[in-house]
């Protein structure tokens, strides 16, 4: 099997993307399916004819499906809600509104008959042989007919039509820095005396103006710390079944027990956390934490890359804005760097290997996700950009291998945990590529990203989010469907 690396240029923002969890490849690619397949009825002018829609889930999909809420993100995308802007507290009772009615406004506009139960079903034995990823999409129309279309949920909210380049169905841009290779970046760097944060700028520059970047870049700053802020002030148990505890609102009691409990107040009260290594990796786990109980919930996160993975990278973003010594001048400068930095390093993996865990297991998501926040952190420290790539490079070396085996399905155990691992692994990557020598390394990059897609495609398709290995096995419960 190749890796879905289409030549193509991928933004940060491609990266980033403001969502809902739990999941990118099983939430939100399957919503974004039935959004594309919606576009598409209307451009071809059948949309109007539709009077039913049956929705065929194959492989991981259906495996881990109802833990992923892959079911209520197809109710959601056949709706036409938008993943960014979609109310999250309206989305159950949403759901229970078409589970009790037998009807759905499909689009938002004409309303067909819809059981979730019959109209959505879950080959568990079925994969598909274009990806594990698949969903099929069968539009009844009035006059009989049927038009059929398979699309592919290919990691990180990505979504390929079969039989279609992704490239195809996106905006095409050529840039004046392509790379696909880690030393192609390096190279570039090395000629134009550029940062990585600096050259990936130049290449942003191709697809939008500098202010439309910098205000991107600062929305997915504050959406991710605001993620962090309600998972840190919400107690409870997370949905699905597996009666899992929110523990970042108990952290957080114990770091901060007088913090204002308004989001800037908390953000401005972070430092008071101190210096202390327990206080930090503390902190550090806390935000981790937060991020996937919110995600769990599902509730608002920016997948980064994926949404398994979302803790990790706004974690290690908050300590370095909150608690990193010395602060950086401008920490909200800081971190649009950061994000663009770990943006080049997602981006490679993408292009290279896999930011899916149905094709790669967790190594894909965790340590993906640990890696480009390794890098993005060791840059706003100061890192050449060897050293940058040097600290992405250990971050992933120490998760090669690593299993995709959610308990349940959910993704709660081991996920929401792992995320405070790949951030603690991250930091300490950035802390030894600081204090080293690039030049001396024995592995690159690039012979990383090659091992770790090497090592997916060796690895038992069990470990491969279908919950049938690793600790979804040791752990089975019974999950009530949806
Ligand atoms: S085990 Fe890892 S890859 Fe699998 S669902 Fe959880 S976070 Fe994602």
């Amino acid at each position: 099997m190749e890796p879905f690396n289409f030549v193509e240029s991928i933004s940060v923002f491609d990266i980033f993307k403001i969502g809902v969890g739990p999941s990118s490849s099983h939430t939100m690619g399957p919503w974004r399916a039935m959004q594309r397949n919606i576009a598409r009825a209307h451009r071809d002018s059948w949309f109007d004819q539709i009077v039913g829609v049956r929705v065929i889930l194959f492989g991981s999909l259906a495996k881990t499906g109802h833990g992923h809420g892959t079911d209520i993100a197809v109710m959601m995308g056949l709706r036409g809600e938008s993943v960014e802007t979609v109310d999250t507290t309206q989305i159950g009772p949403l759901v229970a509104e078409i589970k009790k009615t037998g009807r759905l406004l499909l689009d938002g506009q004409k309303e067909i008959q819809f059981q979730p139960l019959s109209d959505i079903e879950f080959r568990f034995k079925e994969t598909h042989p274009g990806h594990p990823n698949a969903v099929t999409v069968q539009s009844l129309l009035a006059d009989g007919s049927v038009d059929e279309a398979t699309y592919f949920s290919v990691g990180g909210g990505f979504v390929v039509k079969e039989g279609q380049q992704e490239a195809i169905e996106r905006q095409q841009v050529t840039l004046p820095y392509y790379t696909e290779k880690a030393d192609q970046t390096l190279a570039f760097c090395d000629d134009k005396g550029f940062t990585i944060a600096d050259m990936v700028m130049q290449n942003e520059l191709a697809w939008r103006p500098v202010d439309e970047i910098r205000g991107r870049l600062r929305q997915i700053s504050r959406t991710m710390f605001e993620c962090m802020w309600r998972g840190c002030h919400t107690e409870g148990i997370l949905p699905g079944g597996l009666n899992v505890s929110r523990r970042a609102a108990r952290l957080q009691k114990d770091l901060l027990p007088n913090a204002p409990k308004d989001f800037e107040g908390w953000l401005g009260a972070l430092p008071e956390i101190g210096t202390g290594l327990s206080a930090n990796l503390k902190a550090v786990s806390m935000f981790a934490l937060a991020v996937n109980e919110e995600n769990a919930a599902f509730g608002r996160v920016v997948t980064a890359p994926t949404n398994g993975a979302a803790g990790v990278i706004p974690a290690v973003l908050l300590y370095m804005f909150a608690l990193l010594t010395p602060r950086p001048v401008d920490p909200w400068r800081a971190a649009d760097e950061f994000l663009l930095v770990a943006g080049e390093v997602g981006s490679l993996f993408k292009k290279g290997a896999t930011i899916s865990a149905a094709v790669g297991g967790c190594q894909a998501e965790i340590g993906v996700s640990s890696a480009m926040a390794a890098a993005g952190l060791a840059h706003v420290m100061g890192a050449t950009p060897a050293q940058s790539f040097m600290a992405a490079e250990i971050a992933m070396e120490h998760h090669l291998g690593m299993t995709c085996d959610p308990i349940g399905g959910l993704v709660q155990v081991p996920c929401i945990e792992r995320n405070t691992m790949g951030a603690t692994k991250a930091i300490t990557a950035a802390e030894i590529a600081l204090s080293s020598d690039p030049s001396q390394a024995r592995v690159s990059l690039d012979d990383v990203i090659q091992t770790m897609w090497e090592t997916a495609q060796d690895m038992n398709v069990k470990y491969k989010e279908t919950s049938e290995g690793g600790l979804a096995l040791q752990i089975p419960v019974a999950v009530p469907e949806c």
